[in-house]
């Protein structure tokens, strides 16, 4: 493992206490003794109650982020194995109309920029459903899929994308190459955040790529997480909160090198990175990458002063939306929501919002429409719901897309509803 950068040196009183037992950092081992933010205990954000289920224990977990002082690595501890959560998945990328477009995109662009062909191999790790290596399979070129998730690996099989349906790491790496060597290119989206054991995945990356394969790597990134305020994306499943020096460091200690790196608006801010073999270089090192690390330790991510007053800043915005409720309340409002997605769901529980509070929410899916929400136990309804109750507040969870729902909102605007995003800051606005 590479030497450490020494983080500036804190006084103790400028973080709370973590815990009495310490967990340890999942990439250097150090203890984790400084707490970051304490969101307190939550339930699964992608677990729905049913109406059947409203009587019965539901459980919780802690959501408590801390920051390692050795390696500046944010993270949650493994409060919850993957087996429990992404083992059955209900996520179809294949569902969502802006993944899809998202995919169609990245696959020509690898194409065209490392000019793939019929001799080349596509690994794609939590390639859920397939439908970004489709893509791939469309223009002949031979792929994989790894994916845990029994049910959404059977949908890429029957789409004809070649599915391994387990856990990824070094074992299974090695168990690929020997049977189809190595792979030119190894795209891996929204899974480095939700693997545990982030050496074993990375040393897995390491083992796959030949001397010319190119690992892309998406994951949001912590830099906005911070300056965005967007504390709801915190979640179980949600393992390691990444910066582009953390994610460096990781990669250099199995031998891999960052040569290009993008930022994307996906989930709110996400990083594309580049990764090859140290030393395998057909690509000079794009001069974006000095350009984020300088951004980065502009934002004091190069050390915890970065880090530090998250946990305040989380405080204080529940309670301006808490303001913002009971102020409706008293005056006879009705607040309804908006969506039902995960991170509303770390919203409401961290807050404590419930059924009194907001009185229903609504989403489009109608796998969740007749559930309820859980920890809060808000009832999910049809959107048709709005407009037969009239609310005076619509409180949009998904604030990532309040431009959209704002539009197909518009309608609303006949009994003068006001729509309200809690994040970053809580604003009302007219459909
Ligand atoms: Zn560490």
């Amino acid at each position: 493992m590479e030497e450490m950068d020494t983080p500036t040196t804190t006084s103790e009183d400028d973080f709370p206490a973590a815990s009495v037992a310490s967990p340890a950092c999942r990439f250097c081992a150090a203890p984790l003794t400084i707490s970051m933010v304490d969101l307190g205990m939550s339930p699964l954000c992608e677990s729905v109650v049913l109406p059947e289920q409203l009587d019965a224990m539901e459980p919780f977990y802690p959501l408590h982020v801390r920051v390692c002082d050795r390696c500046l690595l944010v993270q949650l501890p493994e409060y919850v194995k993957p087996e429990e959560i992404f083992t059955e998945y209900a996520y179809f990328s294949g569902n969502s109309d802006s993944w899809v477009a998202h995919a169609r995109r990245y696959a020509d662009l690898m194409v065209a920029r490392y000019g793939l062909g019929t001799d080349d191999l596509v690994v794609e790790l939590a390639s859920n459903d397939g439908y970004l290596l489709g893509h791939f399979v469309a223009q002949g070129i031979p792929v994989l899929g790894v994916e845990p998730a029994v049910n959404v690996a059977a949908v890429a099989v029957q789409r004809g994308v070649r599915t391994l349906n387990r856990f990824f790491g070094a074992g299974t790496a090695r168990a690929i190459v020997e049977e189809h060597g190595h792979a030119s290119l190894v795209p891996a989206n929204n899974v480095l955040a939700h693997v545990p054991d982030i050496n074993d995945f990375v040393e897995g990356i390491a083992i796959l790529l030949g001397d010319g394969g190119v690992a892309t790597l998406e994951f949001p990134h912590v830099m906005r997480l911070i300056a965005d305020n967007q504390f709801d994306t915190i979640y179980h499943e949600h393992y390691s909160y990444l910066s582009l020096l953390t994610t460096e460091r990781i990669f250099a200690a199995h031998g891999l090198e960052l040569v290009d790196v993008e930022e994307l608006p996906t989930h709110g801010g996400s990083l594309r990175i580049f990764a090859r073999r140290v030393g395998s270089g057909r690509e000079p090192v794009s001069p974006r990458v000095e350009a984020l690390r300088d951004a980065e330790r502009a934002a004091g991510l190069d050390g915890l002063d970065g880090y530090r007053g998250y946990g305040a800043q989380v405080q204080a915005t529940k309670r301006e939306l808490l303001d913002f409720l009971h102020g409706a309340q008293r005056d006879g409002r009705q607040v309804v929501g908006y969506g039902a997605p995960g991170k509303g769901n770390t919203l409401l529980n961290y807050c404590a919002i419930r059924a009194d509070l907001l009185r229903y929410t609504v989403d489009r899916n109608r796998y969740k429409q007749g559930t309820y929400l859980p920890g809060t136990h808000i009832g999910v309804h049809d959107p048709a719901h709005l407009a037969e109750t009239r609310p005076d507040y619509i409180l949009i969870l998904p604030w990532n897309l309040r431009d959209e729902i704002a539009e197909q909102l518009a309608y609303t605007r006949e009994w003068g509803a006001r729509l309200v995003v809690p994040i970053p800051r809580l604003e009302m606005f007219a459909p």
